[in-house]
């Protein structure tokens, strides 16, 4: 774990070092928990989205897009049950002074145990060489069962406590596990209070009157308020989905692990909206194919896995996550949740306007029911950004970073690099640009030995370096050298379209898809 953390360290530096991602006003010593992208970083994240936006509007008839304001009407989330339910429950250590979320130090508790049962599992998988029956040894081993009976238990007593809302008891669990403070050691601890997330602003002068108005912590309720405009304007039927990416806010207790837990984020939602008593078939399926769009940009099969919940958000019905394997463990990248018809009711309570879909074929009106599948944007972006990373040692003691980024994610695609600065090699490279410019976010660079340049377009990702040299002016050749495996290839100038866009199209990944 030690090794990982160092070289998340680094995936941090790089990610400040290569233009991709700053700390938000930096010079003022930072604003914690946000983020600015840079000119490599936004590049990257727009490439994420437009994937996530095609795969879902281009591949799926029946979803369209919308872009809701960030502000709403503040009875909205009344009626979503924001106001009065979107807590974290907060614990303070009184000796170092730092806040942690209750549920968070117990989930890591319950972690270690798990970590211990994987050790025990480890280690006699070594001592047993071949004949390990890892199944039976896990069914078997007295130290396995008793470290799997205290974690169950825990977690049962957690989950219970996390459904009655019981603060007094989290509280004594974090007392009986005896979990210290990782930064006092100590277990000098407060009680457990709740803390809502949703940021407060106000709307219009004070004078007339000033109404609170909240900055989102979801962008799902722009599109429940929205979902019969859509129905209605664009003749939807169910089942349909609305889709959107925007920014969302949440007021973290704590802000950890770089742009995995930021307080302004951005993410893509998607809300399918079926006939009740059809989403739990709906809800299987959108978990099928979430996975399958996760696993088509092969980061590594290896690397997702589901959770599904125990304890149900106060509006869902099923619930599962999934998780990709970070440097610091597996982690929730995206949400897929059966919502009920929860929040449409809600809102035609709290609006009293009437808000069922007429359902033709059954010739009756009914509110919907809702899968939503929801994924932080900056999450997705840092899972592409760590399973990229690559330290490489080379022939000849030398060294490179690079990253493998998918290459329809890449921010540049190519690189046009002149051997030299003179005898016409630049014009010619310039040329090559004019041409690509068009179709793939293309570089030129002339400044530095050709070994550096290379070096400098691995460090960001890009999969193609097109070199100019001397034979390029007679027969109209070039090199184009690939990023991962770094062979270099002759080819003709004219087939460079060709053999680029057929490795960096959005629409190869696309295909993947069905
Ligand atoms: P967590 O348990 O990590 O706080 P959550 O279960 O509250 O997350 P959801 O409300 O399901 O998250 O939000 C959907 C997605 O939005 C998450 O899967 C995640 O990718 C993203 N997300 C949520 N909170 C943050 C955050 N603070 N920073 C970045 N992304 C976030």
């Amino acid at each position: 774990m030690a090794q990982q953390e160092e070289v998340f360290k680094k995936i941090v530096s790089h990610a400040k070092e290569y233009g991709f991602v700053f700390q938000s006003s930096e010079i003022y010593d930072g604003l914690s928990a946000v983020y600015d992208y840079g000119q490599n970083g936004v590049e990257l994240k727009n490439n994420i989205k437009r994937y996530w936006w095609d795969a879902m509007t281009l591949l799926h008839e029946n979803i369209v897009g919308i872009d809701s304001a960030i502000f709403m009407h503040p009875t909205i989330w009344k009626a979503s049950g924001h106001v009065d339910a979107f807590n974290d429950p907060l614990i303070d250590n009184r000796d170092s002074k730092k806040r942690y979320r209750a549920d968070v130090l117990i989930e890591e508790e319950i972690a270690r145990l798990d970590d211990k049962i994987e050790k025990e599992v480890a280690k006699a998988r070594k001592r047993f060489g071949e004949s390990f029956d890892e199944d039976l040894f896990r069914q078997t081993n007295p130290r396995v069962a008793e470290i799997a009976a205290t974690r169950d238990a825990l977690h049962e007593r957690f989950a219970q406590a996390m459904n009655d809302n019981n603060l007094d008891e989290l509280r004594q669990i974090i007392i009986d596990r005896e979990i210290v403070c990782p930064i006092s050691g100590t277990r000098n601890w407060t009680e457990v209070r709740q803390f809502n997330l949703m940021f407060k602003t106000e709307m219009g002068s004070t004078a007339d009157g000033a109404m609170t108005v909240y900055l989102r912590p979801e962008t799902a309720q722009g599109i429940f308020v929205n979902y019969l405009n859509v129905q209605k304007t664009g003749r939807m039927r169910l089942p349909f989905g609305i889709a959107q990416i925007g920014k969302a806010f949440r007021n973290e207790i704590v802000a950890r692990q770089f742009i995995f837990r930021m307080r302004e984020f951005e993410q893509m939602e998607m809300q399918f909206f079926v006939r009740p008593g059809e989403e739990l078939k709906w809800f299987a399926q959108w978990k099928e194919w979430r996975l399958k769009w996760h696993k088509a940009l092969g980061l590594g099969d290896q690397k997702y896995r589901y959770h599904d919940h125990e304890k149900l958000a106060h509006y869902a019905n099923a619930a599962t996550d999934i998780e990709f394997e970070m440097p610091f463990g597996f982690k929730e990248v995206e949400g897929i949740h059966s919502r009920t018809n929860f929040d449409l009711s809600q809102h035609e309570k709290f609006s009293g306007k009437n808000i069922k879909y007429f359902d033709p074929e059954l010739n009756e009106s009914y509110v919907p029911y809702v899968i939503e599948t929801s994924i932080g944007v900056d999450r997705m972006f840092l899972s592409v950004l760590c399973s990229s990373y690559e330290e490489q040692a080379l022939e000849g003691g030398d060294k490179r970073v690079v990253l493998h980024l998918p290459a329809p994610l890449a921010p540049v695609k190519c690189a046009v690099l002149p051997l030299v600065k003179k005898d016409g090699l630049p014009e010619k490279a310039r040329e090559i640009v004019n041409d690509l410019k068009f179709d793939f976010a293309t570089r030129y660079d002339e400044k530095d030995s050709i070994g550096k340049r290379y070096r400098r377009q691995d460090a960001i990702g890009t999969p193609f370096c097109i070199t100019v040299d001397h034979q390029s002016l007679e027969d109209n050749t070039v090199t184009l050298r690939h990023r991962d495996s770094m062979e270099q290839t002759r080819v003709a100038i004219a087939d460079l379209h060709r053999l680029i866009h057929d490795n960096v199209s959005l629409t190869s990944l696309l295909r993947r898809l069905g």
